[in-house]
């Protein structure tokens, strides 16, 4: 039996060795370039139970592609062994950072047992993968741990294959793990449990600690300390950029926010993910955590560290969010920390077991009992994504918001983990670090390069500078979203794809976000688009939702009613700017941009004029739909689908003071209907009956949850996005399915 996928250096040796010896088989398993494979000699009755068994119970960090079975003679065997590996080239691929696991928690709260509360537990089935891999093939060498040479007592597990530490590479104990220490400017460094508890002490009067995890640092706080929070975020420099919390237990999480069986199984399942979850009216959570936001960012601990933060008398909720300035990429290194962070945490708590790469904490949404990913970073990197064409081996840059990259070759594509925005050299060099990381762990040699057809992107850029004679190949934005979602439900044919985002260069050198492609991986065709009107500013009329307010007034060709709340929240000399700027066609650049839109309304229902962060006016807005059935209506002539009538709609409304909440649901409502009656229209004239849904403005739980029900209602078939970001992070994938593909 040949079996492939993710089964190596996930405990499935070991676990096959016990599957063998409970059904009284006796034969071997081994590890080959290939896969692992077995082979068994028993009773009928007891191999076809070891062959379903295999797949069904196999080790949950194993993620089985193919099993292929074949009959061998028997040899009259009366053993069954585990095999040494045989090298030679193959793909092994790596698994990610895994939360640690209940038998290893359980371990780690006996007082009798030698890892009782140590810091660095971990087993087969958990803890670093990803970020403490330096090489292949994996073996403790070949990780940061080659410096702890294991004690006697681990070396005796590691080599057994009874104990669930068996070839587990980044196993330890007190004896021969790494140690904890806690550095404070001016003071002595503590260490083991004093570097603890001064750490907490720290936490409970109101400080700030650097806390080493698995994919970087961490800065900590009590999120229930108004002043502690909002000091974190001067430091910080973060706007109103919601933080991320960390709460001691499920209980803990379930005392400050709404949590349904579907979000429960992801908060507690082997990624740990931050889950974005309705807030509890009366959470005691500070309002500086997450400004005018209606969720919260809520993850469980994940490390044996995290665990000892909450097990003294102390907050029950914490702050924790990626030890950086804004816009910087994460820290992992330990003196890089102190330098780095020196001015925004009071004290590190950090450790010797190195950092290769940096991987932040994912983020996932639950949107109709589905999940939907935000960002896929720690623990789903580097999981390959298996792709319904196969694709010569490549390397696609991605875009440069949240920018993540993708290497494929043949049927898989590893996107990478969270890279962040291409704006500083940090980040380039961040993206350059994670890029031979992943080549070196993939085995992937790309032989093209893909990238955005944006020519000032520095993803492109860098691209076209280290080609080193080989192809670079553009894919317009929306068509890598619409792409993007269609591999990762491995579609095969034509869709209908709603690619609704911010901002994407268009063919035509416009700024494009609200199109509607019919696409395969071949090519698109334009069908619809959101109507141009004017960005003003560029940059400043994204920052300035105000101001898109009134340029899509001007465009409606609605008056600036100085009863608007977008007219209020201007100056007088802002809005004699703005219309000289927009009559005199000043750097405005035309637009189709949906996210604009939903900035538009957002600053007209008074919700948000100025963004401190990305789609923060987008955000507010969903946050308050209310559960009004009424809709506004869009306007189709030919291919342009215009707001007019919306913003008319929703100018009568404001002025007749209906709530934001109502304005904000008759709104989405709107969307979700134009968009049906646009499918309806492609269905009819082309026979086309999927529909694919990319672009950021998918993340939107209420219009994403709208529209699913309003397509299928209709009789479409609707793709949206589950396993990769709706948004620029997953961007990469599609590049890669439509320009890598091999053609047959
Ligand atoms: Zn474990
Ligand atoms: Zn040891
Ligand atoms: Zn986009």
């Amino acid at each position: 039996m040949l079996v492939t996928g993710v089964v190596q250096g996930v405990g499935f040796r070991p676990f096959v060795y016990a599957l063998a010896r409970e059904l009284g088989l006796s034969g071997e398993v081994g590890n080959t370039p290939a896969g692992v494979v077995a082979e068994v000699e028993g009773s009928d009755a007891a191999v076809a139970a070891f062959a379903r068994r295999v797949l069904s119970d196999a080790p949950p960090l194993a993620v089985v592609s193919t099993v292929t079975e074949e009959y061998v003679s028997p040899v009259g065997g009366t053993e069954f062994v585990i095999l040494d590996s045989t090298g030679g080239p193959g793909r092994t691929l790596v698994a990610p950072d895994v939360a640690t696991c209940a038998d290893c928690l359980a371990e780690f709260a006996d007082p009798s047992d030698r890892r009782y509360r140590h810091p660095f537990i971990s087993c087969t089935n958990c803890g670093p993968r990803f970020t403490i891999i330096t090489g292949l093939p994996y073996d403790r060498p070949a990780t940061t741990m080659a410096g702890f040479p294991l004690c006697p007592d681990c070396a005796r597990e590691y080599a057994d294959p009874d104990d669930r530490r068996f070839h587990a590479q980044p196993i330890a104990c007190p004896a021969c793990g790494p140690r904890l220490q806690l550095v404070q400017p001016g003071l002595e460094t503590e260490y083991d449990e004093d570097a603890l508890a001064v750490a907490h002490g720290l936490l409970v009067n109101g400080g700030i600690l650097a806390v080493k995890g698995l994919g970087g640092f961490h800065l900590v706080c009590d999120a229930g300390d108004q002043a502690v929070v909002t000091t974190l975020r001067k430091r910080k420099d973060r706007g109103d950029k919601p933080f991320a919390v960390m709460a001691a237990d499920l209980d803990a999480a379930r005392r400050i926010a709404w949590i349904d069986a579907a979000e429960e199984e992801l908060l507690t399942g082997i990624q740990h993910p931050i889950v974005l979850l309705r807030r509890k009216a009366g959470a005691a959570v500070a309002e500086a955590v997450a400004p005018g936001n209606p969720d919260l960012g809520v993850m469980l601990p994940y490390t044996p560290i995290h665990q000892l933060l909450f097990d003294q008398p102390g907050p029950c909720v914490l702050v924790m969010t990626s030890g950086n300035l804004s816009g910087e990429p994460i820290v992992t290194d330990d003196d890089e920390a102190l330098s780095r962070l020196v001015g925004l945490a009071d004290a590190w708590l950090g450790h010797d077991r190195p950092i290769h790469v940096p991987c932040d904490d994912s983020v996932v949404r639950i949107v109709d009992k589905i999940e939907l990913p935000v960002r896929r970073s720690r623990g789903y990197a580097p999981f390959p994504i298996d792709l319904p064409v196969p694709v010569r081996p490549a390397l696609a840059v991605g875009g440069d918001l949240k920018n993540t990259f993708c290497l494929g070759d043949g049927q898989y594509a590893w996107l990478s983990a969270h890279v962040g925005d291409m704006d500083d050299l940090a980040t380039l060099e961040a993206f350059e670090r994670a890029e031979q990381h992943l080549e070196e762990l993939t085995g992937v040699r790309p032989e093209v390069l893909v990238t955005d057809k944006h020519p000032s992107y520095r993803s492109r850029q860098w691209a076209q500078l280290n080609a080193a004679g080989r192809p670079v190949i553009g894919v317009q934005h929306h068509h890598a979203h619409v792409a993007s979602v269609m591999a990762e439900h491995r579609h095969q044919g034509d869709v209908i794809g709603f690619a609704f985002d911010g901002t994407g260069y268009g063919d035509d050198g416009a700024v494009w976000g609200g199109e509607v492609l019919l696409a395969d991986y071949d090519g698109f065709e334009r069908v619809a688009h959101l109507k141009y009107v004017p960005l003003p500013g560029g940059d400043a009329g994204v920052r300035n939702p105000c101001r898109m307010a009134l340029s899509h007034l001007w465009a409606a060709g609605l008056a600036w009613d100085p009863r608007l709340p977008s007219v209020r929240a201007c100056a007088k000399a802002e809005l004699q700017l703005l219309w000289a700027q927009l009559e005199r066609d000043i750097a405005c650049a035309p637009t189709s941009s949906m996210g604009r839109l939903f900035d538009a309304v957002s600053s007209l229902a008074g919700v948000c004029h100025r963004a401190g962060y990305e789609a923060q006016a987008a955000i507010e807005l969903e946050g308050l739909a209310s559960e009004d059935r009424g809709a506004y209506e869009f306007a189709i002539t030919g291919e342009e689908i215009d707001p007019a009538p919306v913003l008319a709609g929703v100018v009568r409304d404001v002025l007749a003071g209906v709530e934001p909440g109502v304005v904000s649901a008759r709104f989405h409502r709107a969307l979700a209907e134009v968009m049906v009656t646009l499918a309806e229209r492609v269905r009819a004239g082309r026979g086309l009956s999927t529909v694919a849904l990319s672009g950021g403005v998918f993340v939107n739980r209420v219009l994403l949850s709208a529209t699913t029900a309003a397509l299928a209602a209709a009789g479409f078939t609707v793709l949206r996005h589950r396993r990769v970001p709706a948004t620029d992070a997953g961007l990469a994938l599609g590049q890669l399915a439509v320009a890598a593909r091999v053609r047959s």
